[in-house]
């Protein structure tokens, strides 16, 4: 992302070479002061309950009126499992256990990592968060997929009932390739 002003000073920066880092950085001259940038984290989970899995259909752009995992940003104190129950709680009004992890997502482009959990619903209890438009419980047959929001939430779908399939946890590592979408 482009940064103009120092967020230390409000002095202006400029893109520099900083001796024994690999890439270019945001330098203030005037207080000296090196401003990196790094990639964010988006925490959600998959929540079940029995064969069927919670999804949101979303309230908010991107992707507006698309069902989509409950995921968002990861907060400052927060491990990424709390952020990811959280984000169930804020999105579904639903109280979740985390699972296992079960993907690792990169979008290169944008910049974020995805960390996703399998989680279980405490009680087939959920309401509509204020980001979300409907709440509901999906079994495998019933997913809509050209319906989903984002890649990386159909990624982990995809990935979750190949595991279930065979009575797996493992966690799956993935990335958005700019081709997949224009495919579709
Ligand atoms: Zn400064």
């Amino acid at each position: 992302m482009d940064m103009n002003y120092c967020s230390f000073c409000g002095g202006p920066v400029i893109l520099k070479e900083i001796i024994d880092d690999h890439l270019p950085r945001y330098f203030c001259e005037k207080c000296d002061s090196v401003h990196y940038q790094n990639p964010k984290v988006v925490v959600g989970c998959l929540p079940i309950w029995e064969d069927k899995v919670l999804l949101c259909k979303r309230a908010i752009e991107p992707m507006r009126g698309y069902w989509n995992v409950p995921a968002g940003y990861l907060e400052n104190g927060e491990t990424v499992e709390e952020g990811a129950a959280r984000e169930v709680w804020e999105e579904a009004m639903a109280k979740v256990t985390i699972d296992y992890l079960l993907v690792v997502y990169s979008i290169k482009h944008i910049n974020q990592v995805y960390i996703l959990f399998v989680s279980e619903l405490k009680e087939p209890v959920f309401d509509i968060g204020v980001e979300s438009l409907e709440v509901q419980l999906f079994s495998e047959e019933e997913i809509p997929w050209k319906e989903i929001a984002f890649n990386s939430s159909a990624f982990a779908l995809k990935r979750f009932f190949e595991n279930r399939k065979v009575g797996s946890t493992k966690v799956h590592m993935g990335e958005f390739i700019f081709k997949d979408r224009i495919r579709k």
